[in-house]
């Protein structure tokens, strides 16, 4: 097997095995090829892991800010040294073009790393004076252990961007990633002890929803990070509030583009593929829903189609292919599923729409038209390379509809009007949105939900806020006035 690690897992700084775990094969999406074969971890696996993460996590928390960034900072740069390798493990583990794994997945968690590396040193409490001479001040603690949870689409980003910050704060992290992709989340383990990490900082273990489910509920656990579908989040959170754990969830979202007629339409295409199709459409934010002015309706469309008719498809390993295959078989069949119910509900299909042949799960990218807001293809998250094109008239028309939904991750608007832009982002319900771009996530910018798309958010220094408490200390400096 070209990828097989050394072991499933990795804990207390070194891999584990244990095959009595349910087997997890690694398929290669572009081939349909076995490429690892790890193993679920089983119900010792799992509290090896938090027994570590535990132990490691009180001296972690005690050494100075400015010694737990410099790890996280000489990680980043061990990311970034090894780009390349790590980019051609995460296209065979998602299918994602290396085009694309250059330059967005350990680059972004090489971003993370450095950017919480560099708050260590200044996260602090604060000096609060009070009448009398008293005062309070604060003191910024970690939570504990902290539980990430990863979906498949971002393996090594999504690791980082819950490990970077928990990690800064003096928390220790026990990882599980998708099982779909569970080869990257190791190597940042690994590159995180050779960057000096004591061992148990941050461990990564296999499993099904099961394995994520046990870590959930432990009482060792302070602190659940989900990343994944709504009804994942439900039943995630449901069992965090049980122990009342801190709990930041990134779900799901079935976002609005709305296009302008006075909109630069080069720039608006570029956007609403940028937010459909890259990674093949399996982005959590993209702007699923394009709504397009009438009057430009047919012109935004025939550009769009001549745009896509120039994608290349193909082997996700050729730096020159910018479309790769989705990342199972079962995640095209969903999508392809979703193509068939907007063609029997009456939708056009303007582009694509079929299933490329071959041993790879590749599909065509899909334009539907002539959308309306009850159709399944304009309510359910699809995740896959889809887009719906509705038509519409007025602006405040426009920004109802945007919002007509229980998700609420991102929005983003293409206009040259200033006042009418920042109008609508006033108007937007919706964590992240854009104007005249989409789908940038920089980790400096906050990144979250709003409505059933999340809670709390990830980056930036909001992120700190999410891994780490407040300890209160009152401090009197006069005698104690008791009533009797
Ligand atoms: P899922 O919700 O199916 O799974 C997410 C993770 O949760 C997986 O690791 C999964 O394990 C685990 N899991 C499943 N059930 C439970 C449970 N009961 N308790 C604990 N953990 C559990 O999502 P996908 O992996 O299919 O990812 C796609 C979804 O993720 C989309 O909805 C997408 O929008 C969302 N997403 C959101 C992002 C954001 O930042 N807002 C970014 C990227 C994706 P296993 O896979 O092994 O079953």
């Amino acid at each position: 097997m070209k990828f097989q690690p050394a072991a499933s897992h990795f804990i207390d700084g070194a891999y584990v095995e244990d095959t009595n775990g349910a087997p997890i094969d690694v398929i290669y999406p572009a081939t349909g090829e076995v490429i690892a074969r790890l193993h679920s971890a089983t119900p010792e696996i799992v509290n090896k892991a938090l027994i570590s993460a535990k132990s490691a996590q009180a001296e972690w928390a005690a050494l100075s800010g400015t010694e737990r960034g410099r790890v996280l900072r000489r990680a980043a740069d061990i990311m970034r040294e090894r780009n390349r390798e790590l980019s051609i493990l995460e296209t065979h583990d998602t299918g994602k073009p290396l085009q694309e794994t250059l330059v967005a997945d350990a680059t972004s968690g090489a971003d993370a790393l450095e950017y919480f590396g560099g708050l260590a040193a200044s996260l602090t409490g604060e000096h609060i004076p009070l009448g009398g001479g008293d005062f309070v001040y604060t003191i910024r603690e970690a939570l504990g252990v902290c539980v990430g949870i990863g979906a498949w689409n971002y393996p090594t980003q999504i690791a980082c961007w819950k490990g970077a910050p928990a990690l800064a704060c003096g928390n220790t992290m026990v990882f599980k990633p998708s099982e779909a992709t569970p080869l990257s989340a190791l190597q940042v383990a690994e590159i995180l002890i050779e960057a000096g990490a004591p061992k148990g900082v941050y461990n990564v273990i296999q499993g099904y929803g099961d394995v994520g489910a046990s870590l959930v509920t432990d009482p060792r656990v302070a602190k659940v990070s989900l990343t994944g579908s709504v009804p994942t989040g439900r039943k995630v959170y449901a069992a965090a509030a049980d122990g009342v754990k801190h709990v930041t969830m990134e779900l799901g979202g079935k976002s609005p583009m709305i296009v302008f007629e006075d909109a630069d339409i080069e720039n608006a295409v570029s956007g609403a593929i940028l937010g459909n199709f890259y990674s093949s459409g399996q982005v959590c934010s993209n702007g699923t829903r394009v709504f397009v002015q009438k009057c430009i309706k047919e012109a935004f469309l025939n550009r769009l189609s001549e745009r896509l008719a120039t994608a290349k498809i193909g082997d996700p390993l050729d730096e020159e292919v910018n479309f790769g295959p989705l990342v199972s078989e079962n995640q095209m069949n969903i999508a392809l599923g979703y193509i068939e119910k907007g063609k029997a509900e009456g939708a056009r299909l303007v582009y694509g729409g079929n299933r490329i042949e071959g041993d790879g799960f590749f599909m065509q990218p899909t334009v539907f038209a002539d959308v309306t807001d009850d159709m399944t293809i304009a309510r359910e998250e699809i995740f896959g390379p889809v887009m719906s094109v509705l038509d519409f008239d007025t602006e405040e028309e426009v920004l109802t509809r945007a919002n007509n939904t229980e998700f609420g991750l991102a929005a983003g608007v293409f206009t040259n009007d200033l006042t009418r832009a920042h109008r609508i982002v006033a108007g937007f319900e919706a964590g992240t949105c854009y104007i005249n771009t989409y789908n940038l996530a920089p980790v400096e910018a906050p990144f979250g939900g709003s409505k059933m798309s999340g809670v709390g958010r990830e980056n930036s220094k909001l992120a700190i806020n999410h891994f780490s408490e407040m300890k209160s200390v009152y401090v009197s400096m006069n005698d104690v006035e008791a009533p009797y």
